[in-house]
C-alpha cells in the first residue's frame, strides 16, 4: 500500500490517500459537470483503498447540487474542493480531487475527460460502489487531543 498525503491551500483539511496502485497506474479522471469544470478538478479513487480526511467539522462545507445526492467536500476557509462523496449501501465512499489537494504525483498526469450525464440514478450508484474509495472524516482535535 502506497499512502499519499496532501491538504487544502491553507492546511485546515488534510487527506491520506491509502492505495496499491502506483501513482502512474491509477485512474485520473477530469469530470465534465459544470462544478468540476468550474474548479478544473481531477479526481481518482480505489475501491479497494482508503480515504482518510481530516478535518473538524466547522472547517469543512458540504455542497449539493443538481439530485443533491452528493457532497461536494470544500474547505471554508480557502475555498479548496477536497473531495466529492456519498453514501453507497452501508458505506460512505469519495473521489478524491487530487488537484484540490495538491497530490503532484496524480494532479500532474493528464486527466480523462468523463462525462457522467448520461446517467441515472441507479447506474451512478453501481458505478461508486464499484470505483469509489471507502471514506471517513476523522476530526483534527480528536487527533490532537489524543496525541
Ligand atoms: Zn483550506
Amino acid at each position: 500500500m502506497t499512502v499519499l498525503r496532501g491538504t487544502c491551500h491553507c492546511g485546515n483539511v488534510e487527506v491520506e490517500f491509502e492505495t496499491s496502485v502506483a501513482p502512474a497506474d491509477s485512474s485520473v479522471r477530469a469530470c465534465q459537470c459544470s462544478f468540476c469544470r468550474r474548479h478544473g478538478a481531477k479526481t481518482t479513487s480505489d475501491a479497494a483503498g482508503r480515504l482518510v480526511i481530516r478535518a473538524d467539522e466547522a472547517d469543512i462545507e458540504r455542497y449539493r447540487f443538481g439530485f443533491q445526492v452528493t457532497d461536494f467536500v470544500i474547505c471554508r476557509r480557502c475555498g479548496a474542493y477536497i473531495a466529492a462523496m456519498s453514501r453507497e449501501g452501508v458505506n460512505e465512499k469519495a473521489s478524491l480531487n487530487v488537484v484540490g489537494v495538491g497530490i503532484r504525483e496524480l494532479a500532474e498526469r493528464d486527466a480523462a475527460p468523463v462525462t457522467l450525464d448520461h446517467e441515472t440514478a441507479e447506474s451512478r450508484r453501481e458505478r461508486r460502489r464499484q470505483l469509489w474509495t471507502p471514506v471517513e472524516i476523522v476530526p483534527r482535535t480528536a487527533v490532537r487531543q489524543s496525541a
